[in-house]
């Protein structure tokens, strides 16, 4: 039997089926406004979470800039590992390692990294030793 008009459904209803019906009902509007709580909190999660990722993105372009130009080097003080008796001379890009003087760094031609085995896409020379950004 298909019915189309919901008054004709009513009709139909025994009390009983009614009452569990409408339960039912109250049931699924108290789980609805349960959802839009917590979706109010997510959303508000979520909003917060989009500006401190806008504001990490500009820092981190900031740093990628300087570590591409050779102003920055996750290893600013170390020496040389091909022949450690070098400073090192040469930062990858985009990881930020500087391991090789210009010598070693010729002669090593790694197209990864030696240290975390990201490619190497740029080799900028170490303009200058800078403080460590993360700890000033
Ligand atoms: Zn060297
Ligand atoms: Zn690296």
């Amino acid at each position: 039997m298909v019915v189309h008009d919901l008054s004709r459904v009513e009709s139909l209803l025994t009390p009983r089926s009614r009452l569990a019906l409408a339960r039912k009902i109250r049931d699924m509007a108290r789980q609805h406004s349960q959802l839009a709580i917590s979706f109010a909190t997510l959303a508000t999660d979520h909003a917060a979470l989009q500006d401190k990722h806008a504001c990490l993105f500009e820092r981190h372009s900031l740093l990628a800039h300087r570590v591409y130009a050779g102003e920055l080097c996750l290893d600013d003080d170390a020496l040389c590992i091909g022949c450690h008796t070098c400073e090192t001379a040469r930062t990858y890009w985009p990881c930020g390692h500087s391991v090789f003087c210009d010598a070693c760094d010729e002669l090593a031609d790694a197209h990864d990294c030696p240290l975390c085995r990201r490619p190497i896409l740029h080799r900028a020379k170490n303009l200058k030793k800078s403080p460590r950004p993360w700890t000033a």
